[in-house]
């Protein structure tokens, strides 16, 4: 007898709520809700585009309230200069903002994504707004009809101004607005790199506001895809009240299209809900928050402010979609007595703890002798053997510091001293310099292996002294190795 093969379960109908079932592109264009929501999400999100633009521009002891000058290789964050030596305590900083992101999403859900995060903000005010501009709100008459070529070309002009200057304002965040000022006010002839790079990032903002949008926020944004581990049953999201509003009906619309409400139509079902689908049209990813939480909700309350409008035009309470945790749709009562509410927060307070100390307890300059160069040593006059010392020294200070080289008493003893032509460097704060001196020694004060260990020290005037060590090398025995012809010639 046939046996026959096991076949696989058959697909589900759900795809991404930005795809097709075949796979394309479904694009969306959600209605604007109005409401409260609304409002004190504008007034955020502008306020946030001034502080986005206000950051680099602000000094804060005499260097930008935030630059990553990765070039080089410090950051300076709000008067604090971090160098790669602080790797620990940038770690420790960035380690307590995420805990207190999962927190914050622990207790509100992905309140960063749909009130603070640039992509949202940008998108909701910034281009949508001139993209209904000249399309048309969506839902209105003048956007069914086919957008003229000149409208769409205007459209696209005026995002590409603004994807420049968003371009500027990222910029200015690694290299700073004086580097930015000095490209923007040169030809690009004269600095193809920094044009190239200022090209490219204004494509990468063109290409994600013109066209990737909310796919940002569902494909490629790793905080949307780890958000369900972090949230709860106890969690406030954007949610359905389900108990109120189902079963939904399905309405005499009246000759009203959906997604839009006829006032002439007599609800005839018994929950709350008269499916008008307000709330799914007006959603910037397409999703319909009755089906309940969905990895696609960015909890951007839009679908707040659709559905609170449908109750007071039906004379219904509002609240059928709300802020509330799933326990609370099923009665519980609000809870945030919960153990990782409890754990982040002590977490994030440990960790501010340390990074507190360890700003405060950092040393207010750094001094390290680097690799040597050259000849290891050569014969001075009067028996003497030099050595090239080169130091990076590095002012962390708030202050312009002058820095100076001295041996160590002891080495002093042994005759050792320091030797430059230059004047003591004086360091403006975070100012960075490499400086050469000679450390001279007696050349009976050499090992019979021809090393002399000694300490140098490197002070700034503000009671820093900085030890370092330091081998001398020298002739093996105690007798000047001649110098050759190389030697002599460097
Ligand atoms: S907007 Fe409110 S009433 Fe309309 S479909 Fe959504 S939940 Fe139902
Ligand atoms: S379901 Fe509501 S809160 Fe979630 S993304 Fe859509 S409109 Fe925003």
């Amino acid at each position: 007898m046939a046996v026959e093969a096991p076949t696989a379960p058959a697909p589900e109908g759900r795809v991404l709520a930005t795809l097709n079932a075949d796979g394309s592109r479904r694009w969306l264009r959600p209605r604007l809700s109005r409401g409260r929501f609304l409002t004190a999400r504008r007034a955020t999100g502008y306020a946030l585009m001034a502080l986005f633009v206000a950051l680099p521009l602000i000094r804060v002891n005499g260097s930008p309230a935030v630059l990553l000058d990765i070039a080089q290789r410090r950051f300076h964050l709000f008067g604090s200069t971090f160098f790669p030596t602080d790797t620990l305590l940038v770690a420790v900083l960035f380690i307590a903002a995420f805990l207190a992101i999962f927190a914050a999403t622990a207790l509100f859900g992905r309140v960063w994504c749909g009130w603070a995060c640039p992509q949202t903000v940008y998108m909701e005010f910034l281009f949508r707004p001139i993209e209904r501009l000249f399309e048309g709100a969506p839902g209105s008459a003048r956007a069914k009809r086919p957008t003229p070529a000149a409208l769409k070309g205007a459209k696209h002009a005026a995002f590409l101004v603004c994807s420049f200057a968003l371009a500027n304002v990222f910029l200015a965040y690694f290299v700073g607005v004086d580097d930015l000022r000095h490209w923007m006010s040169r030809s690009p002839a004269e600095h193809p790199g920094s044009f190239a790079l200022m090209a490219a990032v204004t494509g990468m903002m063109m290409f994600d506001f013109a066209y990737f949008r909310e796919q940002t926020c569902l494909v490629a944004c790793p905080y949307g895809r780890i958000q369900s581990v972090m949230l709860d049953r106890h969690s406030l999201i954007v949610s359905y009240d389900r108990a109120r509003g189902e079963p939904r009906g399905r309405l005499n619309r009246g000759g009203a299209p959906a997604g839009e409400i006829s006032l002439r139509v007599v609800p005839q079902a018994r929950g709350d809900c008269i499916d008008c689908a307000m709330c799914v049209t007006t959603c910037p990813t397409g999703i319909d928050i009755r089906e309940g939480l969905q990895m696609e909700c960015v909890g951007c309350a839009q679908c707040i402010d659709a559905c609170d409008s449908v109750m007071d035009k039906i004379g219904k309470p509002r609240g059928l979609i709300g802020y509330a945790s799933q326990a609370m749709r099923e009665g519980a009562a609000r809870s945030i007595l919960r153990p990782r509410l409890a754990l982040y927060p002590a977490l994030v307070a440990l960790l501010l703890g340390a990074f507190v100390y360890l700003l405060v307890t950092k040393p207010v300059a750094e001094a390290a002798i680097l690799p040597r160069q050259g000849a290891p040593f050569y014969p001075l006059g009067d028996g003497e053997i030099g050595n090239q010392v080169r130091l990076r020294i590095v002012n962390r200070g708030a202050d312009a510091a002058t820095f100076g080289v001295t041996p160590s008493p002891e080495a002093a003893a042994l005759g050792v001293r320091v030797v430059t032509d230059a004047e003591p460097p004086v360091l403006a704060p975070s100012e960075t310099h490499t400086m050469g001196v000679v450390v001279v020694a007696p050349s009976g004060a050499f090992s019979e292996r021809g090393a002399l260990e000694i300490t140098l020290v490197v002070s700034d005037g503000r009671g820093l002294a900085k030890p370092l060590n330091f081998r001398m090398l020298g002739p093996a025995g105690d007798a000047p190795r001649p110098r050759s012809e190389k030697e002599e010639h460097e």
